[in-house]
C-alpha cells in the first residue's frame, strides 16, 4: 500500500476545472460565465476549458475576475503546417492560463500515445501554460489488475519528457469507466490511484508535495466533498456537472 501525503495536503490549494467538452455556444456561454463570476468567488481555484474557438469570448467575460481559462488540447508544435490544430503560442497569446493533455477522449478518438501527450505538455510549459496532464485506466484494465501499472506508464512518459518541470504540471486521475457515465470512483478508490501517483511524482521531484492530482470522473456536487476530502485528491476536472452553473458552483464551494 502507498502512504497516503497528509502533510502536503494542508499547504496544497485545491483546483476545481471545468471542461466543457465540445458543447455551448456563445450565448450559453455567456450566461453560463455571469451565473459563474455571480456565484464565486471560492476558497479554491477555479478555471473553465472551453473549445478553442470560444476562448476569446471567455477570456474577455472573465475579464477581472478570479476564474481563470484554458484550452482542451494543444499541438505540440509552434507553428507550420498543421491543419486544425492551434498551438501553445497562440493560447498564451490570449492569456491562457491552463491546457488539457492527454484526455482519454483523445487518447482514444484521436490516438494520442503517450509520448505525444508529453510533447503536448512540453509545449505547453514552454509558453508558461499549465498543462493538466490526464491519466486513466479503462474498465478492463482495472479488472485485469492493470490500473496501477496503466497510469504509472502514462505518468512517467511525461516525467521523462519533462524532466525537473514536471513539477509545474497539473495531474488529472480520470479512470475512463468514470467519465460521463455516473460511475464515480469511490473516494477509496481514487485515493489509492492518487497515492500511487503522488510516490510516482515523489521519486521524480522534490517539490512533488506541492504539486495538484485532481481527480475526475462524474464528480457531482453530492459526491464532491467526500472527494477532495481525501488527502492525495487536490480538486476535480469537471465534465457534465461544469455545463450547469449551480452545480458547478456547488462543486467548487465544495473544495477547499
Ligand atoms: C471529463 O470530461 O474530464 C469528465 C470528468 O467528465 P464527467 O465529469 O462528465 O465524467
Amino acid at each position: 500500500m502507498v502512504m497516503a501525503d497528509t502533510r502536503g495536503a494542508a499547504r496544497r490549494r485545491q483546483l476545481v476545472v471545468g471542461n466543457w467538452k465540445m458543447n455551448g455556444s456563445r450565448a450559453a456561454n455567456a450566461e453560463l460565465l455571469a451565473a459563474l463570476r455571480a456565484a464565486g468567488p471560492w476558497v479554491a481555484e477555479v478555471a473553465v476549458c472551453a473549445p478553442s474557438v470560444y476562448l476569446a469570448d471567455v477570456a474577455l467575460s472573465l475579464q477581472g475576475d478570479s476564474i481563470a481559462w484554458g484550452a482542451q488540447d494543444c499541438s505540440p508544435f509552434d507553428a507550420g503546417a498543421y491543419t486544425g490544430d492551434v498551438s501553445a503560442a497562440m493560447l498564451a497569446e490570449f492569456g491562457c492560463r491552463y491546457v488539457l493533455a492527454g484526455h482519454s477522449e483523445r487518447r482514444a478518438m484521436h490516438a494520442e500515445s503517450d509520448q505525444l501527450v508529453a510533447d503536448k505538455a512540453k509545449a505547453a510549459l514552454a509558453h508558461r501554460l499549465t498543462p493538466i496532464v490526464c491519466v486513466g485506466e479503462t474498465l478492463a484494465e482495472r479488472e485485469a489488475g492493470q490500473t496501477e501499472g496503466v497510469v504509472k506508464r502514462q505518468l512517467s512518459a511525461v516525467i521523462h519528457t519533462l524532466g525537473h518541470c514536471i513539477s509545474q504540471v497539473v495531474v488529472a486521475y480520470e479512470p475512463v469507466w468514470a467519465i460521463g457515465t455516473g460511475k464515480t470512483a469511490s473516494p477509496e478508490q481514487a485515493q489509492a490511484v492518487h497515492a500511487v501517483l503522488r510516490s510516482q511524482l515523489m521519486a521524480a521531484s522534490e517539490h512533488a508535495g506541492d504539486m495538484k492530482i485532481l481527480y475526475g470522473g462524474s464528480v457531482k456536487p453530492d459526491n464532491a466533498a467526500i472527494l477532495f476530502a481525501q488527502p492525495d485528491i487536490d480538486g476535480g476536472l469537471i465534465g457534465g456537472a461544469s455545463l450547469k452553473a449551480a452545480d458547478f458552483a456547488a462543486i467548487c464551494r465544495a473544495a477547499h
